[in-house]
């Protein structure tokens, strides 16, 4: 018996178990053919997030941002950079909180950035304030 990790699809949100060997194969969705893990981060919105992270057993880390927020597009790049890194090993979303108000309510975002590190559909921790990519990487281990 092969452990399988279930991944939801950002494009399309199927649910898709994926082998723990073949995590580092840039596996695909079976419904759509979207790359699972495409090393980048996955923006969502209202009306896929919570699907996204209650189908998705590998952590997600999620970053609330907003575009006129100067911290956040610092962090930008920043954030990108450890999608590349800890592809195999955690999904990085992004919501924007302009665009998804209910969800930034639903959080309780306060202050933004505000990362969210989410395990099995579960929030495990947050944190407010920007990070760098090793910082992040830390931090969502
Ligand atoms: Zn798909």
């Amino acid at each position: 018996m092969s452990e399988h990790l279930q991944i939801a699809c950002a494009a399309c949100l199927t649910a898709n178990r994926v082998p723990a060997e073949r995590m580092a194969e840039d596996p695909k969705c079976g419904n759509c053919g979207a790359a699972l893990l495409d090393g980048a981060p996955a923006e969502l919105g209202e009306a896929q997030f919570e699907t996204f992270v209650a189908r998705t057993e590998l952590p997600v880390l999620a970053d609330f941002w907003a575009p006129w927020c100067g911290p956040c597009r610092a962090m930008a790049p920043h954030f990108e950079r450890a999608a590349l890194e800890l592809k195999d090993s955690v999904r990085l979303v992004k919501v924007n909180t302009e665009q998804a108000p209910q969800l930034a309510a639903r959080y309780n975002i306060r202050a933004i950035p505000t990362l969210i590190l989410f395990r099995n559909g579960v929030e495990q921790k947050r944190m407010s304030g920007a990070l760098d990519s090793g910082a992040l990487a830390r931090w969502a281990a």
